[in-house]
């Protein structure tokens, strides 16, 4: 038997996927992300996944814009995602589906985001642009009909 007195199960290491040394979890500006314990050598920087480092690159934790980082906001701010990209004038915000951002959808007229909408005909995709664009999809299985 491992003697585990001394091992903390939620400080287990997580290394670098750059140089393997340990990475750090931090409190950001932007919410909690990994860095590495290396820096400032190595910049590498994770995103923070339920409290774990994810160097998976996910589609669904990018911006469908500009492709930067989503970021989650504050809880007492409410459940949903923004743009990291905030600052540089992305203004990308996204609800929270159990963690996960939800699927956001491009406008293929002008490329900003699809919103779904209730119309006096049911639910259909409008652009966020509305009424500088006019796009609108109609809604097939929670998502816009292309
Ligand atoms: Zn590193
Ligand atoms: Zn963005
Ligand atoms: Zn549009």
């Amino acid at each position: 038997m491992v003697d585990s007195k001394n091992t903390v199960a939620s400080e287990r290491v997580h290394p670098c996927p750059t140089c393997k040394k340990p990475l750090r979890r931090k409190e950001g500006k932007m919410g909690p992300f990994w860095g590495c314990s290396g820096f400032p050598d190595c910049r590498t920087t994770l995103n923070d996944l339920a409290g774990k480092p994810s160097t998976e690159i996910d589609e669904h934790y990018r911006c469908p814009i500009c492709t930067r980082r989503l970021v989650k906001a504050d809880k007492d701010k409410g459940d949903y995602w923004f743009c990291s990209g905030y600052s540089k004038g992305c203004k990308v915000t996204l609800a929270d589906h159990d963690g996960i951002p939800e699927a956001a959808y491009r406008c293929q007229k002008c490329g900003h985001l699809l919103v779904q909408r209730k119309g006096k005909n049911g639910v259909f995709w409008g652009c966020s642009e509305y009424p500088q664009c006019t796009a609108s999809h109609a809604d097939k299985d929670n998502r816009p009909a292309f």
